[in-house]
């Protein structure tokens, strides 16, 4: 290998590594803003309670599986940011396991990968769509 070739490499490792930090802000970004929105719906919850103690509580189903779904996404999402860092985190005793491994090595749990449920129940361009958050705003709108 000459010198340039090794030169190459070099500026590889480092184009990837700042990608793989702006992934990673992308994700956090991603992360805190799912976050934020359960908040909003948990509040929007409890008023939509308050205003209405005698509606049918199915009527606030609709709210709970966003919540769900949004979880869902950040369970995902924490999961990819782990994976540019190179390791999993134990769903158990939530030690830092390098991601080549299937088990912690502290506890013995199965880690989890790309392909469990919960991961699969969500499309792969689902996550942080504009339509989900407008159809929740504007809900929220009508009502005060
Ligand atoms: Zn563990």
């Amino acid at each position: 290998m000459g010198i340039l070739d090794k030169f190459n490499d070099v500026g590889k490792g480092v184009s990837e590594k700042t990608k793989n930090i702006s992934e990673g802000n992308n994700l956090k970004r991603k992360i805190l803003y799912e976050e934020e929105r359960i908040v909003e719906i948990f509040t929007d919850i409890g008023k939509k309670y308050y205003k209405n103690q005698n509606e049918d509580p199915a009527a606030l189903k609709v709210l709970c599986d966003d919540i769900d779904t949004r979880r869902r996404r950040i369970k995902k999402m924490r999961f990819e940011l782990n994976q540019i860092r190179g390791y999993k985190i134990c769903p158990k005793c939530d030690a830092e396991v390098n991601e080549r491994f299937q088990f912690c090595g502290r506890c013995g749990a199965r880690l989890p990968d790309m392909e469990d449920e919960d991961f699969m129940s969500l499309e792969p361009n689902d996550y942080y769509t504009e339509s989900s958050n407008n159809f929740f705003n504007a809900d929220s709108n009508k009502n005060y």
